[in-house]
């Protein structure tokens, strides 16, 4: 692997914790130049929900190319096009009551995001926006002045302005409505924080650490907006395209946010493609403001059509994902109750879910260990602490079973390891517990 070495820049990250050359995909697995072969629980950070080289949308694929049929079109009509955005609208926005307009931007997350804060931005005429704590929205400068990130943050080079940081749901403690501290701030003109353009919140933050917020938190959160005259944008970039269990992660919330941001599983084959929703009255973009060359991946658009059909036409792939998540989430919850030492927390909702370790080297060393077993798993968090499960929704049950018995595996030896479990010290407790902020979460202190 000389070459990545000597010619790639230093900036590379994934290939770091998986060290191989890989070379062929299928479904749920990778194989690298060996033949061996590895199951993705990473599946391109959300991006393979229905796994590699799905067979419907590969064939659907070969066919528009052997066509040819156009591959990029900048934002022209195309056959390609037209029939995506009527399968958008037949099955998935007309079955919701989502009144919608679609805009497609370059073909990152990050893009989306950009035009979905310009966009509140010029409609509102205010230039601050809410952002949450431990959020993610990408690494450009505008969507990373929304991330909480630090390490994305420090590469910035430029003052990150423009945006308000709130605490997420659960961030303080358990049972602390962060809302109700929102509302307090933007009905005090003095409280410092400018009336906002929107606020931009993932219902399940992916990159954060797999906080899933309460539905009762983000039904409150639309109700603040509303009350203040705040767009809401749900950035469902990761835990949308059925990575919750709905197509929209928003859906069994019963709310309806103002403006979405799509991309990673939107294209279905990993091909990039990313869209903004937003509300009919709200499109109030001027011809070309928001510009890109490529905001016409035909490719995309036809795989993304081919995953609608095949996969959203009824609910048969939601129930399956709601039982797979079922048999995720009682496992994670026996690892939790037979290793963590009453520590750890399993998190998360649908397929979507992690097993907070508190423990960043922790975490990375069960990552380490999965790996050597023939499993790709990746961790999130502030501190890399969180094993972050993102199987394809695909996956077969006894792939999943598979994948699961390795984690176990993992963390068992893992827990043998390290002699203690680290603590996970709650904000308000261990500030009254210990002033001086000294507090020593080890077992020695504790007897
Ligand atoms: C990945 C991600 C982004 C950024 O997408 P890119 O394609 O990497 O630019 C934005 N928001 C969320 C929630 C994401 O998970």
């Amino acid at each position: 692997m000389k070459i990545f070495d000597e010619l790639e820049s230093e900036v590379r990250s994934y290939a770091r914790s998986f060290p191989r050359v890989f070379n062929r995909a299928c479904g749920e697995y990778l194989y690298d130049n060996d033949g061996t072969e590895y199951l993705d629980f990473l599946s391109g950070a959300g991006t393979l929900n229905y796994g590699h080289n799905n067979p419907l949308f590969k064939r659907a694929l070969l066919e528009y190319i052997e066509a040819d049929g156009i591959t990029h079109g900048l934002d022209l009509h195309t056959l390609a096009k037209q029939h995506f955005l009527e399968t958008l609208q037949a099955k998935i926005l007309k079955p919701r009551n989502l009144d919608y307009q679609v805009q497609f931007t370059g073909p990152t997350g990050t893009n989306a995001v950009e035009a979905a804060l310009k966009l509140a931005r010029n409609i509102t005429g205010r230039h601050n926006i809410i952002s949450f704590t431990n959020g993610f929205h990408g690494v450009t400068l505008g969507a990373l002045a929304a991330t909480g990130n630090s390490h994305h943050r420090g590469a910035a080079g430029v003052a990150l302005g423009g945006v308000t940081r709130m605490p997420y749901d659960g961030y303080l403690s358990n049972g602390f409505d962060t809302t109700a501290y929102l509302d307090k701030v933007l009905s005090d003109a003095s409280s410092g924080v400018d009336k906002p353009a929107a606020a931009i919140v993932e219902t399940v933050q992916g990159e954060g650490g797999i906080n899933a917020a309460s539905f009762e938190w983000l039904r409150a959160l639309q109700e603040v907006c509303r009350r203040h005259d705040v767009l809401l944008i749900v950035d469902d970039i990761q835990a949308g395209c059925g990575r919750t269990g709905s197509y929209f992660s928003f859906e069994p919330v019963g709310i309806q946010p103002d403006i979405v941001t799509m991309s990673k599983s939107l294209s279905g084959y990993g091909l990039p493609m990313a869209l903004v929703f937003m509300k009919s009255e709200l499109d109030q973009w001027k011809p070309g403001e928001h510009n890109g060359t490529f905001r016409g991946n035909n490719h995309a658009f036809i795989t993304a059509t081919a995953a609608i059909n095949h996969y959203w036409s009824d609910d048969k792939f939601a129930k399956d994902i709601a039982r797979k998540g079922n048999i995720i989430s009682s496992r994670l919850e026996q690892f939790v109750a037979n290793y963590g030492d009453g520590n750890f927390t399993a998190r998360g909702r649908g397929m979507f879910q992690g097993i907070n370790c508190i423990s960043g080297e922790l975490a990375s060393d069960i990552s380490r260990r999965a790996f050597k077993k023939g499993l790709i798993i990746e961790t999130s968090g502030a501190d890399d602490q969180v094993i972050k499960l993102l199987c394809p929704l695909t996956i077969t049950d006894e792939a999943l079973g598979k994948g699961l018995d390795i984690i176990e595996e993992s963390i068992s030896e893992a827990c043998r390891q390290f002699r203690r479990i680290p603590q996970e010290k709650d904000f308000f407790q261990s500030a009254e517990a210990d002033p001086n902020g000294t507090h020593d979460n080890t077992e020695a202190s504790k007897s």
